[in-house]
């Protein structure tokens, strides 16, 4: 039992560092791969995604080629002032159609959904029906919802908006919607440039992904249940492939995915998250700011033109402003609620989402994800590189400088990748992990040394032999006993013990059987003693005690009862052999035998001598 505790003690740190290294492990286990775990790491990784957007967008250029016409608030208050409550007739945005389209622009594009249910107008509908008609370069837009309610049944939406797209299940599966809110469906016979244009929002209400691809599953009314999939393309995406047919000659007609999940426009590529959507490279503040990215055009602006132009006077947009553009028309205010958070700006009109995701289709820039070994490599090499530091290097100082600019190295460097190849490298778990690993080094490494210093000063302080204090510590402790009672007026006491006839002993039993014999009076020693008492090995088979705030009489009988103790006990050699052992001691206290350690130790010393004279096993006294 005793090797069993003492084998522990020894082994005290091992189980420490076995005990953190497990505790840590099994925390991780349970942690990780908790959903609330995972939600941190994203948020937390999106927020840095966001920065780096912020840093690079100063570079970005956007694309001159891209208009937008915006029902801004000016707009709006003239639109409502002229034609009542929103929405307004449709006949205004044929016209906005008609006047753009005189300038050729290569594509128009509605922001805007053309409900069937709203305020219909049937004469300012047509106009608007016949523009579509008219022209083959207008896009507009439905969107996807989750309404669930007996009252609006998911309507039918014609074959030809759907995508036949095809993909591998397990790979991609796209953003499922059960509902619509269905637009005329005198659009939809007249035009299949139709896209949906929904924007989910991440957790904490900004827009960083576009869903390219949708699902809107095939419903059974009768017995609400899904029957088929159908996929949907974002309207934007739908231009783009337009685009490219017609202004690059790229001949898009099957879509395809490759086995990176990228979706591949000719020579463009949409890199696509495991939900079918793409996160998007921003440009910067804009919308509602003076230093707009994008080329804005007023929607009153235009209208005004329109007026002018009827009149035959100078209009306020000038000539061929439009020519060759692609002309997007939305709105940006409040009241209509599309403004939206993006990372590079806190209020962008939802149709700058689309002027940003063509930008990026164009330029082919828009952001991957690095692939997961990379960012595990990427993880462990920090790791490795963080404890490099802590156990390589000696100073706390330089290792800590080193580490933080290898932290500031690599954010440079994640950064640098963003804007130079558009990938998204992790940063928060490889961060995390380098931390972590530098801070548990340090942690591990102290208590290393403090296990050395403890086993050096065990060393030093303690004889090999009976494990009592050496002689160096037995004089300092003499010292500052002695310097602790001047102060506190006390007294304390020094005993000498000498075993007697031990060379004899020696030369009968050897000297193996004398060293049991010197750790066996030791061992009885320090069990005959209170904790804050010394016992040391003063030299030879000599040893010491120094009982602190003990007097004479206190002294002496403790020394007596030791002589008695050792005395009475048979000491078992081997099993056939027992001996007798005694010793002789003297004893001396502060101040009255002595002021100096020399004084205390010679009158201790002196009485030892007597009690050998007096025919040894007993206390020795002067007196
Ligand atoms: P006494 O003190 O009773 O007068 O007789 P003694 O035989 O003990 O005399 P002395 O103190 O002079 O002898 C000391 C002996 O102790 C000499 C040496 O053989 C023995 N001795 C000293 N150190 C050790 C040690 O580390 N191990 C062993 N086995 N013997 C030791
Ligand atoms: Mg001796
Ligand atoms: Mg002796």
């Amino acid at each position: 039992m005793n090797n069993f505790f003492s084998f522990i003690y020894r082994h005290r740190f091992d189980f420490f560092y076995s005990f953190l290294l497990f505790f840590f492990l099994v925390a991780t286990i349970i942690v990780l791969p908790k959903e609330e775990t995972k939600n941190i790491f994203t948020a937390l990784e999106n927020k840095t995604f966001d920065i780096r957007q912020n840093i690079i967008a100063k570079d970005k250029k956007v694309n001159k080629d891209i208009i937008i016409i915006t029902v801004d608030d000016p707009s709006y208050e003239y639109l409502i002032e002229t034609y009542g409550d929103w929405p307004i007739p449709r006949s205004v945005y044929a016209k906005i159609v008609d006047y753009v389209q005189a300038q050729h622009p290569k594509y128009i594009a509605f922001d805007l959904l053309f409900i069937k249910s709203l305020n219909r107008i049937p004469q300012s509908d047509n106009k608007l029906i016949e523009a579509f008609k008219k022209y083959d370069n207008v896009y507009t837009a439905i969107n996807f919802d989750d309404y669930s309610s007996n009252l609006r049944i998911p309507p039918h939406i014609d074959d030809k908006l759907k995508s036949n797209i095809s993909f591998d299940k397990n790979k991609l599966t796209p953003l499922k919607f059960q509902n619509c809110r269905i637009i005329m469906n005198e659009i939809i016979n007249a035009t299949d440039k139709i896209g949906h244009i929904n924007t989910p929002k991440s957790d904490d209400g900004f827009i960083r992904t576009i869903p390219i691809i949708v699902n809107y599953p095939k419903f059974d009314k009768n017995n609400f249940s899904e029957i088929e999939d159908n996929f949907y393309l974002y309207m934007t995406v739908k231009l783009a492939i337009d685009y490219l047919n017609k202004y690059e000659h790229q001949n898009i007609h099957e879509l395809k995915i490759d086995s990176k999940n990228n979706l591949l426009l000719g020579s463009r590529k949409i890199p696509l998250t495991q939900d079918a959507q793409t996160i998007l490279n921003w440009y910067g503040e804009s919308g509602l700011n003076d230093n707009k990215t994008f080329t804005y055009v007023s929607f009153w602006e235009v209208l005004k033109s329109i007026e002018a132009k009827a009149l035959g006077k100078k209009e306020l947009i000038p000539q061929d402003f439009f020519k060759d553009k692609i002309v997007y028309i939305g709105t940006n205010i409040f009241s209509l609620s599309d403004i939206k958070t993006v990372p590079t700006s806190k209020y962008l009109p939802g149709v700058e989402i689309h002027a940003t995701l063509l930008n990026n289709i164009l330029d082919n820039n828009l952001i991957h994800k690095a692939d997961f070994p990379y960012n595990l490599i990427i993880s462990i090499t920090l790791a490795v590189a963080a404890g490099f530091t802590v156990f390589r290097i000696r100073s706390v100082v330089i290792s800590t400088i080193l580490f933080l600019s290898l932290i500031f190295l690599y954010l440079y460097y994640a950064t640098y990748i963003m804007a130079k190849y558009n990938i998204w490298v992790w940063i928060v778990i490889p961060l995390s992990l380098a931390l972590f690993v530098f801070i548990c080094s340090f942690i591990i490494k102290y208590l290393i040394k403090s296990r050395d210093f403890e086993y050096t000063y065990k060393l030093a302080t303690t004889d090999g032999l009976t494990e009592l204090y050496n002689h160096r510590y037995f004089q300092e402790q003499m010292k500052l006993h002695i310097a602790n009672n001047e102060k506190t007026k006390d007294n304390f006491s020094l005993i000498l013990i000498d075993i007697d006839f031990f060379k004899k002993f020696n030369d009968k039993y050897g000297h193996q059987a004398g060293d049991a014999v010197l750790r066996h009076v030791a061992k009885t020693l320090k069990k005959s003693v209170r904790t804050q008492d010394f016992v040391c090995r003063y030299g030879g088979e000599e040893m010491t005690i120094i009982l602190n705030k003990t007097d004479k009489p206190n002294a002496v009988k403790i020394a007596e009862d030791i002589c008695k103790n050792i005395a009475s006990k048979k000491y078992e050699l081997n099993p056939d052999l027992e001996v007798n052992i005694t010793i002789s001691l003297g004893v001396s206290t502060f101040p009255e035998n002595g002021k100096t350690p020399t004084e205390l130790i010679e009158y201790a010393d002196k009485c030892l001598y007597k009690a050998k004279e007096n025919g040894r096993n007993q206390v020795g006294k002067l007196d």
